[in-house]
């Protein structure tokens, strides 16, 4: 198969994207307790060994823009409440934007014309339709996604 990601390399079987989504989730009484009863599905998307290189490369862009966000919200308290003199806030406030530029750079250079694994959990068919059907990303109720799924099913029905 073709890599959904790029349309135009061959997939690389063992770099496909596998989504876990589980969905059809019942609650049923029984003998004084609750018992949850819910579907799993698997949805494997064909990938290439290049779309999974970029994906990482994204997905570390985003992970290390976390604290250069932190940094920059940072100089912005330390400037606003005058907690440091001007020129150490300053420069924390340009180094984090600087920093999140080059990442937010980097994460589109690394997606320049691929389908991202978000849209992996969006857009594509077999996830999509899933979705669709209440479906959810992951291998079992958690406990808030439980809470919602009963206090939805009633009206659902
Ligand atoms: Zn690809």
């Amino acid at each position: 198969m073709t890599c959904w990601f790029c349309s135009i390399r061959e997939e690389d079987e063992a770099k496909a994207l596998v989504l876990d989504l589980y969905g059809e989730v019942r609650s049923e009484a029984k003998d004084g307790g609750t018992r949850i009863s819910y579907t799993t599905r698997q949805v494997r998307i064909p990938r290439c060994g290049d779309c999974r290189h970029r994906h990482r490369r994204a997905r570390i862009a985003a992970m290390l823009s976390v604290p250069a966000i932190l940094g920059a919200a940072t100089a912005g308290i330390l400037g606003a409440w005058h907690l440091a003199s001007g020129w150490v806030w300053g420069i924390l406030l340009g180094f984090s934007l600087g920093f999140l530029l080059a990442m937010a750079l980097l994460r589109m250079y690394s997606l320049r014309g691929i389908r991202s694994v978000r849209a992996a959990r969006t857009v594509h068919p077999a996830t999509k339709e899933l979705l669709d059907r209440g479906y959810q990303f992951g291998t079992r109720p958690g406990d808030a996604a439980r809470e919602s799924a009963e206090s939805s099913e009633g009206p659902r029905k």
